[in-house]
């Protein structure tokens, strides 16, 4: 392992372990965990505006459900089953949370008027991958697929996918990842719907990544024997390149599972489903994130923001009146309030690359002052309201706009 393998950051972070009885999985340690929930939020944050309704699917479902989605079929070797002995039957962790989706559309009967229909979900998926495959959070057994569907028809798809282009874009903007490349993979030769279908979702997809002002590249036959997909692939700062977000059509799922729609003509009608990820795992994309910023995380991103080092335990109650400040400010602070000398102490944070420390000795407590050292080095002394804003701002500030 290299020092920029994110398993060696999470070591040294104290982000997460993996231990051999839960292989494939993961333990997530205090730092970690605020990490993950950052990210989560901003994502949950980004699909709302963008028009999510977020739900909450089960884990665990009847395989009859993963038979007739066709998941059984084609993914049944990587789930993990179990038998509900009291009711005889073969129950299924879920590898992915489309199905359900379909579920809660199919709740009650839909009228085109309410046409698209939006979920979101950060659906807890398994999938027994091989043990030799396994590597930190890069490929686990259980991780959380940020998943989102759309029902809708097919004159919503250009610009349902040019809305999710948009927001792929913005969201890789501002996670430190301006430079992406998209792929369309078009259909391959064993697949379901006829030609003409195939030719109007290839088109739809193509100009919508157009519009949205995406050049992309053309994979002849790489597409799902459902539907065709956009797939985006991020450069990390080493060039290497990540698949993460995917949109995808599906004319087969809603037929599978009989969603449907009455139309204006009041007939009833199959709606288009379009799979949707902006990360694809969460976890996996907190590996990429780790290694593409070498364990320095933007401070947006920082799970501790800031470090406040007291200089003496006679600092220690102006140190928490920073703390306080800056928790209501929305940044997240830690105290370091050891016996330790304040050079030892920018040292250790920087040992665990927190990218701000403040200092609170007696001459900015009696100064009212909030002086702030960067990750550089360079230091400002600011009066305690400017200095909270200064800090407020820079903890909020994603990479798109630093
Ligand atoms: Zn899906």
């Amino acid at each position: 392992m290299n020092d920029i393998d994110h398993r060696v950051s999470g070591n040294k972070l104290d982000l997460f372990h993996q231990q051999e009885e839960g292989a494939g999985m993961v333990f997530w340690h205090p730092r970690g965990w605020e990490l993950y929930r950052v990210l989560e939020d901003y994502v949950r944050a980004r699909m709302r505006r963008a028009g999510f309704r977020e739900i909450r699917t089960p884990q665990l479902l009847a395989r009859s459900l993963w038979e007739k989605s066709g998941h059984w079929e084609k993914f049944g070797a990587a789930m993990y089953s179990l038998a509900d002995a009291e009711e005889g039957r073969a129950l299924c962790l879920k590898p992915m949370s489309c199905p359900c989706h379909v579920q809660v559309f199919n709740q009650r009967v839909r009228s085109y008027r309410e046409l698209p229909v939006r979920y979101s979900e950060f659906g807890a998926c398994h999938r027994d991958e091989p043990s030799g495959s396994l590597e930190g959070l890069k490929r686990t057994r259980a991780f959380v697929q940020d998943d989102a569907h759309v029902f809708c028809t097919e004159a919503h798809i250009e610009a349902e996918v040019g809305r999710f282009c948009s927001l792929l874009r913005a969201v890789y903007a501002d996670l430190g990842f301006p430079d992406f490349k998209v792929a369309l993979a078009t259909r391959p030769a064993n697949r379901a719907g006829s030609d003409e279908t195939w030719d109007r979702a290839e088109d739809a997809l193509a100009n919508a990544a157009r519009a949205a002002g995406l050049q992309f590249d053309v994979l002849e036959g790489e597409g799902a024997f459902y539907g065709p997909k956009l797939e985006f692939h991020l450069t990390d700062s080493r060039a290497r390149s990540w698949q993460c977000g995917t949109i995808q059509l599906d004319f087969v799922l809603p037929e599978r599972l009989d969603a449907e729609f009455v139309s204006e003509r009041n007939e009833r009608e199959r709606p288009v489903m379009i799979h949707h990820a902006v990360l694809g795992s969460m976890e996996r994309f907190i590996a990429m994130l780790l290694e593409h910023h070498e364990g320095w995380l933007p401070v947006w991103l920082a799970p501790e923001q800031v470090v406040v080092a007291t200089i003496s335990d006679a600092n220690i109650a102006y140190a928490q009146e920073v703390m306080q400040a800056l928790d209501e400010a929305g940044v997240r602070s830690v105290l370091d309030s050891r016996p330790e000398r304040l050079e030892k102490k920018i040292v250790d944070a920087r040992e665990k690359q927190v990218p701000l420390l403040v200092v609170a000795g007696s001459r900015d407590e009696r100064d009212r002052t909030i002086s702030i050292r960067m990750r550089d080095g360079q230091q400002v002394t600011l009066s305690f309201a400017d200095g909270v804003g200064h800090l407020r701002l820079a903890a909020r500030q994603t990479c798109a706009h630093a």
